[in-house]
């Protein structure tokens, strides 16, 4: 349903040649044969790994050639193997060949798989002697490596899911924390089809956010969303619940989060038990710092949440505190990391 492709080409290393020598000696007149064999081109490798959950990398470079072998040499000098070029993709990764569209392989957790071959090196005239036959003067030339058009497919599993009411900004904050350009209007259910986006924290850490649109659109009846992406979504591991902390309608911000999550138990137990980020969107229509705070805490007590672990306020069209959010999505995804770096002091005593 939401699947993430990339289209590269691999080419292997291609064989170095074998190399046409004789030995020319002061006390050997007449040297035999010297010419050394070639080295192997590298291969293309693909490794699974578990950290990566999209095909990101692949978005802006398109074409990857593994290092060829060298030539032999004289003086019977075999050549240096080409050096492997290492792909990482994630589990789950389909790997197709774009051509024959043949699936070449599934890639699953550890596995490390040779997709294009290096080609093999020649042999030199030396490898050619033999007793009837003390002059060679042939040598191989090196065999081409593999070379592939690939399509790479990865279904995406959102790691958030993205809730709120209609109008909430849901779309607007997709696509402002992401490269997905979500459909954006000014009126409710517009976004009919569930939207997914990526958000780069920085360079290393990405977070695959999902927009879940029209759970209010008689989603308990049926109507709504489809099973599938409910299935999907019922994957996510946070939600975040957005809430317009100054309701354009003039609805009230504490009935609509009320409204939402009585809408998430009828229709999903599973997401109504998941974690869930209270994000108090639209902060820029109160300009007023004091005023706006009041807004914020009153809205936090009457739900009962504390404003540092439960609620973060923000605006999506301002982009007033994205990099905070982020990171705090991060934590919640990756609890691990929040103690990395904490060193145990070592007690001298
Ligand atoms: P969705 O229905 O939840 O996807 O909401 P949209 O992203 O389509 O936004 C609904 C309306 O609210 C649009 O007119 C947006 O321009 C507006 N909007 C979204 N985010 C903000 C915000 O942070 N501040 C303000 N003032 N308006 C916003
Ligand atoms: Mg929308």
């Amino acid at each position: 349903m939401f699947v993430d492709t990339a289209l590269i080409t691999v080419k292997a290393g291609d064989g170095g040649n074998g190399h046409i020598s004789f030995r020319r000696e002061k006390f050997i007149p007449k040297g035999g044969p010297s010419g050394g064999d070639a080295g192997t081109g590298g291969s293309v490798i693909f490794v699974c790994e578990e950290g990566l959950s999209t095909l990101f990398d692949f978005r802006f470079q398109h074409r990857f050639e593994a290092e060829p072998g060298q030539n032999g040499a004289a003086k019977q000098m075999h050549g240096g193997d080409g050096k492997d070029l290492i792909l990482r993709v994630p589990p789950g990764t389909l790997v197709f060949n774009n051509d024959t569209g043949e699936l070449l392989h599934d890639m699953q957790r550890g596995e490390t798989v040779t997709i294009a071959k290096g080609g093999k090196g020649g042999f030199g005239n030396e490898h050619f002697k033999s007793s009837t036959y003390q002059t060679p003067r042939e040598a191989t030339p090196g065999e081409k490596g593999e070379t592939f058009n690939l399509r790479l497919e990865l279904k995406l599993i959102a790691d958030v899911g993205l809730l709120g009411k209609p109008n909430a900004g849901k779309s607007t904050l997709l696509a402002a924390l992401t490269r997905a350009s979500p459909k954006i209007a000014d009126y409710p259910f517009t976004t009919l089809s569930p939207q997914l986006g990526i958000a780069e924290v920085d360079a290393q850490r990405r977070i695959v956010l999902a927009d879940i649109p029209g759970l209010i659109e008689g989603a308990s009846q049926g109507a709504g969303l489809g099973l599938e992406f409910l299935r999907h979504v019922e994957r996510t591991r946070v939600l975040v619940h957005l809430v317009e902390v100054q309701p354009q309608d003039e609805s009230d911000p504490v009935e609509n989060y009320r409204m939402i999550r009585e809408e998430l138990r009828k229709h999903s137990q599973a997401l109504y038990d998941k974690r869930e980020l209270v994000v108090l969107n639209k902060i820029d229509l109160i300009p007023d710092k004091a005023e706006r705070e009041k807004t914020i805490k009153n809205i936090c007590r009457e739900l009962e949440l504390r404003m540092d672990r439960d609620v973060i306020a923000i605006s999506g069209a301002a982009r007033t505190n994205l990099n905070a959010l982020l990171e705090r999505l991060w934590k919640e995804l990756n609890p691990a990391d929040e103690v990395e770096g904490w060193k145990t002091p070592v007690s001298s005593a």
